[in-house]
């Protein structure tokens, strides 16, 4: 088994990519998912008046119980959060488009929306 990690863990890991790109999503809401088993991570937003709205984070407990190594959940991690600034910069749902890989590659995030381990999907 691998470290687990804690909701807090998970802020402290948000609060560098803040720092990179002067943002504010660490302080969104994160949620440890007990049902979820499809995705290991999800950013969730919604859509008011046409504006995107972020709603939170959700990581599934898989991801945080010690069954991933380290570099695996800060990917994963990463990869939400890279999903949350890329719609907050450009207004708009990117998906896993060219401006959400670019903001992949300035926080260190795999743009891949597949992780393989045992076909389990960072979404
Ligand atoms: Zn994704």
């Amino acid at each position: 088994m691998y470290k687990s990690w804690s909701v807090e863990d998970i802020r402290k890991e948000m609060k560098k990519m803040d720092r990179i790109l002067g943002k504010k999503g660490s302080e969104l809401p994160i949620k440890i998912n007990t049902r979820m088993t499809r995705s290991l991570g999800m950013y969730k937003f919604k859509i008011e008046d046409k504006k995107i709205v972020p709603v939170c984070f959700e990581f599934s407990t898989k991801t945080v119980s010690g069954e991933y190594d380290e570099n695996t959940v800060i990917g994963i991690i990463r990869h939400e959060y890279a999903h949350y600034a890329a719609n907050d910069i450009h207004k708009e749902a990117c998906g896993h488009d060219r401006r959400f890989k670019n903001i992949c590659e300035l926080v260190g995030a795999p743009g891949k929306a597949v992780m393989r381990k045992n076909g389990d999907k960072v979404c």
